[in-house]
């Protein structure tokens, strides 16, 4: 636990058990947020711009490679590894880390991911030998993968066909379509696209998602509209339109039907946009413990400490801490393919616990640390803007999580009330 240096690990590695690569890589990633990325956040947050300069540098530290299998110049992290990395990041700059995820699996689930789901043989040698071509642009070259899934309509929860379609045509796909919400638009070199394979006299299906890297500069790719949101600001979210863009065979980061396979039986990998959160979650409850010890920086040491009100306050937000923190270690360490139904029950606990959580946490801080506590030259009121983001990201947002939780408890697979 985080015992006054707000420097410490957030999930020490001696009581959570986690071996000294593991601790090193996050360490790694820990002191690039704060020495390095923590000090720009406010500049992209108060400008709404993408922090592009925070990717060369974490290109130059391997941390785009970090889920890339170190067979291929990567760092080789697995999901829990990689996890708590992005948690320690999301402590220092939230849009930094969000964006860094939608980067990050593109190669985690083309990775270690799709290794755990079955492929025929010729898929399987199709696969290594593309993926080894995205690997080799993003360790060398540093390119920046961007993630946009969402359509403004069923598709992202999951419960329909994207909108976004691929034409199959000699060597690749001619692909049309809009995509919202698309962070790092404008910034990333490819777009790691879901959509879906149009196959003639067939109705447009879910087992049919393809997904598809896109080349930012391909013809007929446009990023439009304005971008000026609540929180997460730098992660410059505005839409992409594809009109008929020619996208080559070899940028299909899984072969067909494996995102419906990984969907299905690797359900965690919708929890990738958790750990985000999750350090926001703790850099609320630090920021509040440094204020009210009259410790942060460029502040007067007004001493509020004494109050029973700020110590029951404080009290409560570390329970919250600790009780967030143990769920979503628990369901980051047990993800796995094919799952059992109460492990996928608590990931939807998790995702939601700390989605809603990390917004709780920083309004109890804001209040309990009082007025001056939320000008915009402190990060508070930027953790707090951020942390409101979480709940809403599909598919898994805090109304998907409940609604999910509260139906698969009580109906068995396939009972009805009929
Ligand atoms: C800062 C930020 C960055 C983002 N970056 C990306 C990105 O890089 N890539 C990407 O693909 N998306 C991204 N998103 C989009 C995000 O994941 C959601 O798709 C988007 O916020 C959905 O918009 P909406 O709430 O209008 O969606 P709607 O689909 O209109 O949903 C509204 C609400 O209705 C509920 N709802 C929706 N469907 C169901 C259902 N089937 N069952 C029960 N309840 C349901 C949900 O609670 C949801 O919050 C980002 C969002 C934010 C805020």
């Amino acid at each position: 636990m985080n015992d006054g240096d707000l420097s410490a690990p957030m999930f020490t590695p001696d009581a959570f058990r986690l071996r000294a690569d593991q601790a090193n890589l996050i360490g790694e990633a820990r002191r690039f947020g704060r020495e390095v990325v923590g000090p720009r956040a406010a500049r992209y947050d108060r400008d709404a711009t993408f922090p592009l300069e925070n990717f060369r540098d974490m290109h130059q530290r391997g941390l785009l490679s970090v889920c890339i299998p170190k067979a291929n110049g990567g760092l080789g992290a697995d999901f829990q590894t990689y996890c708590l990395a992005a948690a320690e990041l999301g402590r220092y700059c939230g849009a930094t880390a969000l964006s860094w995820n939608m980067h990050v699996c593109s190669t985690l689930w083309s990775g270690p991911l799709a290794d755990d789901l079955p492929m025929s043989a010729k898929d399987r040698a199709e696969h290594e030998k593309r993926r080894s071509l995205h690997y080799d642009r993003v360790v060398n070259e540093g390119a920046v993968y961007a993630q946009p899934f969402s359509e403004g309509g069923p598709a992202a929860a999951g419960t329909a066909a994207f909108g976004t379609q691929a034409r199959p045509v000699d060597d690749g796909f001619i692909v049309n379509g809009q995509k919202i919400f698309a962070s790092l638009s404008g910034a990333a070199d490819y777009y790691g696209i879901l959509c879906t394979e149009r196959v003639e006299g067939e109705a447009p299906s879910r087992r049919r998602t393809l997904y598809l890297s896109v080349p930012a500069n391909a013809p007929g790719v446009q990023v439009i509209g304005d971008w000026d949101p609540l929180g997460m600001r730098g992660t410059v979210s505005r839409t992409l339109v594809f009109n008929d863009v020619f996208v080559p065979s070899d940028e299909m980061l899984m072969p067909r039907g494996i995102y419906f396979q990984a969907a299905t039986c690797w359900p965690h990998m919708f929890l990738t946009l958790s750990p985000t959160y999750m350090g926001l979650t703790q850099a609320a409850y630090d920021f509040a413990v440094a204020y009210l010890r009259g410790e942060v920086a460029g502040m007067p040491p007004v001493k509020r400490r004494m109050f029973p009100t700020k110590q029951i306050a404080v009290a409560q937000m570390r329970i919250m801490l600790e009780q967030t923190k143990a769920l979503w270690f628990q369901a980051i360490t047990e993800a796995c393919a094919n799952p059992t139904r109460e492990q996928v029950l608590r990931a939807y606990a998790a995702q939601y616990t700390v989605m809603e959580n990390s917004n709780a946490v920083s309004a109890m801080a804001i209040r309990t640390c009082g007025g001056q506590a939320m000008l915009r030259s402190l990060p508070l009121e930027r953790i707090y803007r951020d942390s409101r983001c979480g709940s809403l990201m599909l598919p898994w947002t805090a109304e998907i999580c409940l609604d999910r939780l509260g139906r698969d408890t009580l109906y068995e697979p396939g009972e009805n009330d009929d």
